[in-house]
């Protein structure tokens, strides 16, 4: 007879992902009646990775995402299971208008078809040749980026394509900026947005698959059309959700959150890991979840399988800047109905965008005082982190004052800087992940989440997490001795 031992997992990490996935590890096997503990190795002195919410002199500031979109299930089933519906808080209707810089001018994003026609966003004949869409033959070998890295695309050669330069140029462009601090020219679209591709795939093209997706809808059916939602967080931001996932973690008695932990070495004996860092070697772990950004987790993997760490190491990462600015409400002139601004590279300028914190979320500022967030460098602009706090919030002020007809100084600033902030996925990417799944085979409990592969976005984490909760215990219960 097998006698039943206390079955180890170790989570490498304990920002959202590897929280939720360890938490996703203790629901799946407390269903189970499992004997299973869970430990995480977290290198800062707190959880959360880039969540994080720093309160200063009445300003609530966001270190790393703003919120998420309440469109995606498993991040609704988690805030349900933490208890956090009650704190919700979802963006104010200002979000609705969202502005580019065209021209040197904010111009309004339209939310209609008749609006965008009415528009000053593109001249004339880049409209005739976005309606030129329709007409167009979906591309070949699309949805075989994975098995043919070739056949993958840049989601700026796909804008072209399909909706024309002054389009992608326009509006693509300061999108991927907005989202990835990425370049439209250098990121994988199959990639970074799956959607797009299948929409070509499926209905041939992008109106045609807005056409379809509305008739279904009309149908009563319903449709995936697409990351809508609206923006959310938290009464107290998103360090309510950290908080939540911290704090129910340890109520399952069975898992710690080992802070201040930073992992260099993970080595394999005997089919279970063992986990190294400064001053502790931990093990055996039955099964290995990291969830570190891939640079960190290829430095985990040196030794143990040194192609994938190399495989790991070429993911790179957009440096960006978080540059909060802090105004009397009289100083500034915008009216700031708005949820903030997004500047196309073609207007060079320095800053990414600007969120109007501020009107997105009641609380962020103190009363009669308006919270702005701007994004400085990404991919299109790194070196511009090498200047100093002082250079880097002047050339800030000196692009936004313009914008938003900000008149004298701020009475608060506050440059959080992230070096390695979000991960790119170039083209090829996919075939990347296919091929470190494949070495992965060949290592029996060791797992990789986190937003450097599959999602950059909370939402995605979240969502991955949920399954790689299922995909560990399905392999802790397969093991012997295990619940
Ligand atoms: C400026 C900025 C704005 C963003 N805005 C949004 C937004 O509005 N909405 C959205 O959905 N997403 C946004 N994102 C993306 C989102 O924040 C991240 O994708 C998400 O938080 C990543 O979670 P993660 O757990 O994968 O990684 P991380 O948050 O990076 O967590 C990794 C954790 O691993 C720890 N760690 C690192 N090395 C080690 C080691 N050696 N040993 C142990 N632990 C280690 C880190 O300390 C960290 O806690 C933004 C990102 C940035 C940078």
């Amino acid at each position: 007879m097998i006698t039943p031992r206390i079955c180890q997992v170790a989570v490498l990490g304990g920002g959202v992902a590897g929280l939720a996935t360890a938490l996703n590890i203790l629901d799946q096997t407390g269903k189970s009646g499992g004997n299973l503990r869970v430990t995480v190795f977290e290198a800062d002195a707190t959880p959360g990775g880039n969540l994080r919410t720093l309160h200063q002199d009445g300003w609530q500031l966001e270190w790393g995402a703003n919120g998420f979109l309440d469109s995606e299930p498993a991040t609704l089933r988690l805030v349900r299971r933490l208890g956090l519906a009650e704190r919700l808080l979802p963006s104010s209707d200002a979000t609705r208008h969202r502005f580019l810089l065209v021209n040197g001018r904010l111009e309004e994003i339209p939310t209609s078809p008749k609006a965008f026609l009415k528009s000053g966003m593109l001249p004339p004949g880049a409209k005739l040749r976005m309606a030129g869409e329709l007409f167009l033959p979906a591309r070949r070998n699309l949805g075989r980026a994975a098995e043919e890295p070739a056949t993958d695309e840049t989601i700026y050669e796909f804008g072209r394509r399909r909706l024309g330069r002054e389009f992608a140029e326009v509006m693509l462009d300061p999108m991927v900026k907005g989202i990835f601090g990425g370049d439209a020219r250098q990121l994988s679209l199959a990639a970074a947005f799956p959607r797009m591709v299948e929409l070509e795939k499926n209905h041939g093209g992008l109106f045609r698959a807005m056409i379809a997706l509305a008739r279904r809808r009309k149908k009563g059916h319903k449709t995936d059309a697409g990351p809508s939602g609206t923006l959310t967080s938290f009464q107290g931001g998103m360090a309510d959700l950290v908080a939540a996932l911290e704090r129910t973690i340890g109520q399952s008695g069975r898992a710690e959150i080992r802070c201040d932990s930073p992992v260099e070495t993970l080595t394999r004996e005997q089919d279970t890991w063992h986990v190294s860092g400064p001053g502790f070697s931990v093990g055996p772990f039955d099964a290995v979840v990291d969830a570190t950004p891939a640079h960190t987790a290829a430095r985990h993997l040196t030794d143990v399988a040194p192609g994938t760490a190399a495989e790991l190491a070429r993911i790179p990462f957009a440096p960006i800047a978080v540059v909060a600015l802090g105004f009397d409400r009289e100083a500034v002139g915008h009216n700031l109905n708005s949820f903030g601004l997004l500047v196309p590279s073609r207007e060079k300028r320095d800053i990414l965008g600007c969120l109007l914190t501020s009107s997105i979320f009641p609380g962020r500022a103190p009363d009669g005082k308006v919270l702005l967030r701007a994004m400085v460098g990404g991919a299109t602009n790194p070196t511009v982190m090498d200047l100093d706090d002082e250079h880097l919030a002047n050339l800030t002020l000196s692009e936004l004052r313009p914008m938003l007809h900000l008149k004298g100084a701020p009475i608060m600033v506050r440059i959080i800087r992230h070096p390695r902030g979000i991960a790119q996925y170039l083209p090829g990417h996919l075939a990347l992940l296919r091929q470190v799944g494949q070495d992965l085979e060949r290592l029996p409990g060791l797992f990789l989440t986190g937003s450097s592969y599959r999602g950059i976005a909370v939402n995605a984490c979240v969502k991955e997490a949920e399954a790689l909760g299922r995909n560990v215990t399905r392999y802790i219960e397969g093991l012997e001795g295990c619940p």
